[in-house]
């Protein structure tokens, strides 16, 4: 059974340009454990399909399944706790509470899926060691450097054990050598703990690393070859 599952998706803003769709008639679907990539210029829709497949927002036709459920069927309380069991999203800027260690950031998905104080610590610190932060439990996000504020919310984004992590430009403001550190530790924990990954990336070398790069183009998502990426 597929992770995510989008069947004729479409999106329309309405406060659009003319209401043209962004796109329309997609359909994917992301396999447990896979790793894709999802290419396109600025404004192409990446975002947006990310957002609906993540059920942040709400498309204008067709369906998003999330672990087979059918989300325009939940309640915004179910969809939430749909999301926070099964998903996790990491943006460019990393959305890390700043009053909170880095433990206490990781330790919240946790916490809201209502695990007990005591074992959220031990699965958060052992989350950030598996990351290398393992000497960094205390700090605050502002007393981080940019590469390890990242690393903090790739951990935070895996400590429920979701199914699919969505990435938005998640290494996009770090510089080559420190985003190309961060994308290794997400595909370790892909290959550990079997997380399906869906990343929009402008940056092919990473997106060469992936199990299928897709490409958004004038509303239409074509796969692309070895030799297109
Ligand atoms: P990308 O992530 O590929 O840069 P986006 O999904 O952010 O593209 O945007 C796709 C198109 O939808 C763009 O033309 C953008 O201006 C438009 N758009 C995005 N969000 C909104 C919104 N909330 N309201 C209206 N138009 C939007
Ligand atoms: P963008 O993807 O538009 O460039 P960001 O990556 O900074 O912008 O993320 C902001 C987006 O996060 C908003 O468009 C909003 O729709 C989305 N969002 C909504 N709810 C949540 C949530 N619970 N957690 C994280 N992001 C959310």
């Amino acid at each position: 059974q597929a992770v995510i599952r989008a069947e004729n998706l479409g999106k329309t803003y309405a406060e659009g340009k003319l209401h043209t769709p962004v796109f329309s008639g997609l359909t994917l679907a992301i396999h447990p454990g896979e790793t894709v990539a999802i290419l396109g210029a600025s404004g192409a829709g990446k975002s947006t399909l990310l957002h609906l497949l993540g059920g942040l927002d709400v498309p204008t036709a067709g369906e998003v399944y999330v672990a087979g459920q059918k989300m325009s069927a939940l309640s915004d309380a179910e969809r939430g706790r749909l999301r926070n069991r099964a998903l996790g999203f990491i943006y460019q800027f990393h959305h890390l509470l700043p009053e909170l260690s880095a433990l206490e950031n990781v330790m919240m998905p946790l916490l809201l899926a209502g695990r007990p104080l005591a074992e959220a610590q031990t699965r958060a610190q052992a989350m950030l060691e598996a990351v290398g932060l393992g000497h960094r439990l205390d700090h605050k996000p502002g007393e981080l450097s940019g590469g390890e504020r990242q690393r903090t919310a790739v951990a935070r984004a895996l400590i429920n054990r979701p199914a699919c992590v969505l990435g938005d430009e998640p290494t996009g403001n770090l510089d080559e050598r420190t985003a190309a550190q961060v994308f290794g530790q997400m595909l370790e924990l892909n290959r550990v703990q079997g997380t399906s990954l869906v990343l929009v990336t402008h940056d092919r070398s990473l997106a060469r690393r992936l199990d299928r790069v897709l490409e958004l183009h004038e509303g239409r998502l074509r796969t692309l070859s070895a030799a297109e990426v």
